[in-house]
């Protein structure tokens, strides 16, 4: 049992579901609990289902409510009484070791954010069925998991093993927006990519800053956090439209007179990258499916999102089945991760859930997605 766990741990894909508690607003709403983990790796969602009865004469009436259940399996379940240290050694634990040993990994938070958008007969069907839509908790958790990294990979480069090796620790933080990368931590820079010749991907100008402990990284999340897109509206809604990734890279300290041979600028001024670790709060999933919407931007951004979603998943699966040939092309996401789907990789996907009746469409998605990635 113990031996098989272990392997799970380090597999090179995992899929891991988080549901989320009811919020005040759904319990106000007496809204129903829907999804059940049954135990850690399965879980029921009880879809409430209206049927027609048809009379004889032809008059419909739309009366019996019903409910039709769908079974899940992942390779864990996590309900709503686990708390986020919990959810980081579940997910990102076991994989940190690995960054030491030439890994990049990717670590991923999908799930709907409960933005819709209020043109959609959709919506207002579900919304007069069931209630709103509400968010599935991917910042909150996807937020915490950097900081307790950071502490596992500091603590890892002072280990004995590692700590003569020259080894540091650089962060940087970016967006995708539109299929455009702006740089998180310097005035929202517009950055361009560059493939070198080895396969690796370089993003043009994206700062990189050395960090030691913490409570700078905690500091530089909130400036990050901060600089994220704000559209139109206004508001926390903008970020669910962009994917936010922030890197922890394990590089060796390279001396200045070394690094000139070297010609690439991000390189050569901070070492020779070891192993990564790529954290993605992805655009909200109902965000690429939102294509009644009637503002063109954001039938753009839902179409750029629906890409990325789309080869993302492409990618992992291709991965998954060690297919020699990743379509990483398909969308700027999946570019910009390219050297994390070659060679030594580890993906980790949390799908996050809500559990109320009105997220239930949402929830059968993120799950069907998730199941297609697995
Ligand atoms: P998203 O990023 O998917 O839009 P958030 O992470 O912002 O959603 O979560 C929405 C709200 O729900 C936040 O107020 C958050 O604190 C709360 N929340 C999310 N997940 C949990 C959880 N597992 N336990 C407690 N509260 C949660
Ligand atoms: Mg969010």
């Amino acid at each position: 049992k113990e031996s098989s766990t272990r392997e799970n741990n380090v597999a090179k894909i995992k899929v891991v579901v988080r549901k989320r508690p009811l919020n005040k607003k759904e319990i106000s709403r007496k809204e129903e609990d829907i999804v059940s983990v049954c135990d850690n790796t399965y879980l029921t969602v009880h879809e409430p289902k209206l049927k027609e009865l048809t009379f004889g004469f032809g008059a419909k009436v739309d009366l019996t409510a019903y409910v039709e259940k769908h079974e899940f399996c992942f390779d864990a379940v996590l309900d709503e009484h686990v708390s986020n240290d919990e959810v980081y050694r579940a997910t990102v634990e076991p994989i940190i070791p690995t960054i030491f040993q030439r890994t990049k990994a990717t670590c991923f938070a999908y799930g709907q954010t409960g933005c819709i958008s209020a043109s959609s007969l959709v919506f207002i069907l579900s919304l007069l069925m069931h209630g709103l839509p509400e968010r599935s908790g991917k910042t909150f958790t996807m937020q915490p998991l950097p900081l307790r990294a950071v502490e596992d990979l500091v603590r890892l480069l002072h280990h004995p093993t590692y700590r003569n090796q020259r080894f540091k620790l650089w962060l940087s933080f970016f967006e995708i927006y539109g299929g455009k990368l702006f740089d998180l931590l310097s005035d929202r820079k517009k950055l361009c990519m560059r493939e070198d010749g080895r396969q690796q991907v370089c993003i043009v100008g994206l700062q990189e800053f050395e960090v030691s402990d913490v409570q700078i990284v905690k500091e530089y999340i909130e400036r990050g956090n901060a600089a994220r897109s704000t559209g139109s509206t206004g508001a926390n809604e903008e970020s669910s439209r962009s994917h936010a990734i922030l890197q922890l890279a394990v590089k060796k300290h390279i001396e200045i007179k070394d690094s000139k041979r070297n010609n690439d600028g991000n390189e050569a001024k901070s070492g020779r990258v070891v192993g990564k670790i790529s954290f993605i709060d992805l655009a909200g999933s109902e965000r690429g499916a939102d294509t009644t919407d009637n503002d063109r931007q954001t039938r753009i951004e839902g179409a750029e999102i629906n890409k990325s979603l789309l080869a993302l998943k492409e990618c992992i699966r291709a991965l998954d089945n060690d297919q020699i040939h990743i379509p990483f092309r398909g969308s700027k996401l999946t570019e910009v991760l390219r050297d994390s789907f070659v060679g030594n990789s580890r993906t980790v996907m949390i799908s996050c859930i809500s559990p109320n009746a009105g997220s239930c469409e949402h929830t059968l998605n993120t799950l069907r997605y998730a199941d297609r990635v697995k």
